[in-house]
């Protein structure tokens, strides 16, 4: 009874796991063809000055919806993109197109917003991201001090000889360099006074939990004062309420981003602040 009881489950499990495979399967197929059927469009969240709410920058966050599977939110796609090599075309596409946009805000007189990429494990591990980046600077004519590219701890732990050159030759391009979802990875600080790091983003981990936990509060707390020690800024992700903010305003942490001030939204929406005073930002 047991025994066939526990090959029942084994049955199913194999089922289970059949299954999770196909659906990553078809997805990849999918997302195979996704370039070129015009599937992935870009959304931009607003980074702004925890002072005084103006948007200081963008971050792009690449989307992508199919016609017959609907959205995929990019936690499901960017892993399997990552372990196919897909990551190759659609990060390339991704900073080619946020530097484009760059351009058309400057030209319509957002001329100081700085444009956000994230770059992948992969990404950052290629020969080619020096001459990509260039290219995309070259051929979009953003000026590099507007572009920021955000990379995780995990990247530079993974051989730091190394990820210290690629950083250093980025410092020299012009571009900046921010370490996205700080607190979380498993990381030696003695990098920060190392490598040309601008700004340290605290993961919204941390953040949603300031007002309940004094333990995240202390995290956000320390990270605040750690980067403004030396001489690095730092932006809050994930803020989502006025307690937030304010606990995040009270320790000067430079700058926010998340939902209380805007979600990610189209390029047209954040041409549309040209102007127009904090207060219009579209909330959540
Ligand atoms: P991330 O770079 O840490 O981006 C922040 C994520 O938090 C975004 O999710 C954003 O929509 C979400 N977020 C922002 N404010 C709030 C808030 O107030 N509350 C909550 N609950 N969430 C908030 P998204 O767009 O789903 O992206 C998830 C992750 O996927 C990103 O995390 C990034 O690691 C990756 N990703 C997105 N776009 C790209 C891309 O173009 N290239 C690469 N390599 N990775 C990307
Ligand atoms: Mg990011
Ligand atoms: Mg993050
Ligand atoms: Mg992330």
């Amino acid at each position: 009874q047991a025994q066939r009881d526990g090959g029942n489950t084994l049955r199913f499990f194999e089922s289970e796991m059949d299954a999770r495979a196909s659906r990553r399967m078809d997805v990849l197929s999918r997302l195979r063809g996704a370039i070129g059927r015009g599937e992935l469009f870009l959304h931009y969240q607003p980074k702004v000055c925890t002072a005084d709410g103006q948007v200081i920058g963008v971050e792009a966050l690449v989307r992508w919806h199919n016609g017959d599977i609907g959205m995929i939110p990019p936690s499901d796609f960017i892993p399997l993109a990552e372990e196919s090599g897909l990551i190759d075309e659609i990060g390339e596409w991704v900073l080619r197109r946020a530097c484009e946009q760059g351009m058309r805000w400057q030209a319509e007189g957002l001329s100081e917003l700085s444009i956000a990429v994230n770059l992948s494990t992969r990404q950052f591990r290629q020969e080619r991201l020096l001459a990509l980046v260039r290219s995309a600077l070259e051929d979009s004519g953003l000026p590099p001090q507007r572009l920021e590219l955000e990379i995780t701890e995990g990247m530079l732990m993974q051989d730091p000889e190394k990820a210290a050159v690629v950083l250093r030759r980025l410092h020299e391009l012009g571009v900046r360099i921010s370490i996205d979802d700080f607190g979380t990875g498993y990381s030696s600080l003695s990098y920060l006074q190392r490598f040309p790091v601008h700004t340290l983003k605290v993961d919204q981990s941390f953040v949603r939990e300031i007002s309940n936990s004094p333990g995240a509060a202390a995290i956000v707390t320390a990270v605040i004062s750690l980067a403004h020690s030396l001489d690095l800024c730092v932006v809050a992700e994930g803020v989502e309420t006025e307690a937030q903010r304010r606990f995040l305003g009270d320790l000067a942490c430079d700058y926010c981003q998340g939902y209380y001030f805007s979600r990610p939204v189209a390029a047209g929406e954040i041409s549309a602040l040209n102007g127009a005073e904090p207060a219009t930002l579209p909330r959540a």
